[in-house]
């Protein structure tokens, strides 16, 4: 096994060139993701109709007279960060929180393909959009980068949804079960497997994370919806341990 990882690992830095050039010039990444969001509107349409659905892990019961919502992460969800993630694996770098943190306070990350067109079909639909991120944002300044930036992207947006990283955690549960009091939770879309559910740090493994995707994979493309993202996330710092 630790022969096989070493393969896995070892050529990180030369599969980042690939992977950011996979997202930012193949037609397959834009097909995928703008494939992903029309059956994320389709499902809606279900959900809407059916005040039995919830998508939340965190909702159990007493939910069908909520309001109906949507929650998306935003980097390489909503958010396109590719441009960050080329100038880093232009300079060998996998990860740097003092770039990481420049590139957000530029406010310029794109859309990701479809994602946008999601968002103005929801609300017409009369569906409130949650987005739950990790990043450090302040939901409630006006000139906050990660705000200004979707206000430039035409994405809905009030400062009661939007649900920034608190302390450490990147966890989003808690975030999730906040949500799922006030709204019944019609679907989830994110590029990462936590953005679904949580996992726990002694089952943080190849085969820990296998074991819970089992049970609930039947929710993806029903009410989970994954976009693509080869660049980073959580699947890689599993090869790392
Ligand atoms: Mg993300």
């Amino acid at each position: 096994m630790k022969f096989l990882l070493a393969l896995v690992a070892l050529p990180l830095l030369a599969q980042q060139d690939l992977s950011v050039a996979w997202v930012r010039t193949s037609v397959e990444y834009a097909a995928l993701t703008q494939q992903t969001y029309r059956g994320a509107s389709q499902a809606l349409e279900t959900a809407l109709a059916d005040p039995r659905w919830t998508a939340a892990l965190e909702q159990a019961q007493g939910f069908d007279e909520l309001p109906p919502a949507v929650i998306l992460d935003l980097d390489e969800t909503v958010l396109d960060n590719s441009e960050h993630q080329a100038s880093l694996a232009a300079q060998h770098i996998a990860f740097d929180n003092d770039k990481w943190q420049a590139w957000v306070a530029q406010a310029k990350a794109g859309p990701i393909p479809g994602a946008i067109e999601f968002l103005k079909f929801a609300q017409a639909r009369g569906v409130a959009l949650v987005y739950i991120t990790n990043r450090t944002c302040k939901a409630n300044d006006a000139n906050d980068p990660t705000v200004r930036n979707l206000r430039r992207l035409g994405a809905p947006w009030v400062p009661s949804r939007l649900l920034c990283r608190e302390g450490s955690s990147s966890d989003k549960s808690a975030r999730r079960a906040a949500v799922a009091a006030a709204y019944r939770v019609l679907l989830l879309i994110g590029d990462d497997f936590q953005d679904f559910v949580s996992v726990p740090t002694e089952q943080n493994s190849i085969a820990g994370r296998r074991e819970i995707l089992g049970p609930n994979q039947p929710f993806f493309g029903d009410r989970w919806f994954l976009i693509p993202n080869p660049m980073y996330g959580s699947w890689e710092r599993v090869l790392q341990r």
